[in-house]
């Protein structure tokens, strides 16, 4: 029976470790998919508190990393299945086995969103790819595009100027929804050319399976047009990490899961943070302090338990 279990290593997750570790709980920490987070697939963190000149998204988690291990914690690859709850304690099923634990703390974040169109899944690592950071310097000198209107997605239209002839910002409105710095900086960079009022109907795809171009449709009018590029970089948001969980904790109408008070949720000694709950802040180091919330709350619990 384990004192705590963590699943995810993004910043949740990891500032839940170092909390956890140094109340010597010696936590079991779970990476998932995507070790690291949402994180390793950024390039400059401008607004992380502590690095004025910024710090690189990998480079951060990797410190955490490094800083959680260092008081103790125990990490594990492995997707978590399912989970069942027991009243006073929980079991998660990792790679086929259960494990037990006193208490969980569920920082899965969550997994970008793609927009469903026929094809879609063949067309991912072929044209089509949600991380500039991963695969932008693959498209050099070709055009490309971006679909959205968020911050990711100017963050990632002006990553991509480094390498493409061109990057199209395809956003369904007139105005973007990112921060004005974002937007400006994107707006103003002569090889960003954004495309408004327009959403991509179809990825058009060459004789090898490789993107070639999309057609796109105006909101207005319907009107539709096909642009040439050789690939889609797709930034209109994020699914929660909740499958295990699904129909066993309170999740709101878009997924994310319920916290109750502070991080709890509505079971007992199971605990969430970070972006597998919240659907408004999502920033790093808001990520972080949920960690160490839950961190706190779980130990205050476990105590409780004992006392
Ligand atoms: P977001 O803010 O939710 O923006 C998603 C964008 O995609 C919106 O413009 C939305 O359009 C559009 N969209 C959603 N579904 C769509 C669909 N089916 N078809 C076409 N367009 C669609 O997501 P995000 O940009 O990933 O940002 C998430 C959070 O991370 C935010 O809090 C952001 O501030 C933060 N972030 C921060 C930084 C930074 O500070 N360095 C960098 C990246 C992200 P509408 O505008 O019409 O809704």
């Amino acid at each position: 029976m384990e004192n705590v279990i963590i699943i995810g290593t993004g910043c949740a997750g990891l500032t839940a470790a170092i909390y956890t570790a140094r109340a010597n709980l010696s936590p079991l920490v779970l990476e998932g998919r995507l070790p690291g987070g949402q994180l390793t697939t950024t390039t400059l963190v401008e607004n992380f508190p502590g690095f004025p000149e910024g710090i690189d998204g990998p480079e951060l988690i990797m410190a955490m990393h490094k800083q959680a291990e260092k008081f103790g914690t125990r990490f594990q690859y492995g997707v978590v299945e399912e989970f069942e709850h027991a009243g006073t304690h929980s079991r998660v099923k990792i790679d086929g086995n259960w494990v037990e634990t006193k208490s969980l703390i569920i920082a899965s974040g969550a997994s970008p969103r793609y927009i469903g169109l026929d094809r879609e899944r063949e067309l991912i690592g072929h044209g089509l790819t949600s991380c500039a950071t991963c695969d932008g310097a693959f498209y050099r000198n070709v055009p490309v595009c971006v679909v959205g209107g968020g911050d990711s997605a100017c963050e990632e239209a002006t990553f991509l100027t480094r390498f493409a002839s061109k990057v199209y910002l395809i956003h369904r409105r007139d105005s973007l929804r990112a921060s004005k710095i974002m937007a400006d900086r994107a707006l103003a960079n002569p090889k960003i050319e954004p495309v408004w009022n327009s959403i991509v109907t179809e990825y058009l795809v060459d004789e090898a399976g490789e993107m070639r171009g999309i057609k796109i449709a105006n909101t207005d009018g319907g009107t539709e047009s096909e642009l040439e590029v050789k690939c889609v970089f797709v930034a209109i948001g994020h699914e929660p990490n909740t499958a295990p969980f699904r129909g066993k904790l309170d999740t709101d109408e878009n997924g994310y899961l319920v916290q109750t008070k502070g991080t709890a949720t509505n079971l007992p000694g199971v605990f969430a943070a970070g972006d597998v709950a919240d659907h408004v802040y999502r920033q790093a180091i808001t990520a972080a302090g949920q960690g160490c919330a839950a961190a706190i709350e779980a130990e205050r619990w476990l105590a409780d338990q004992e006392g």
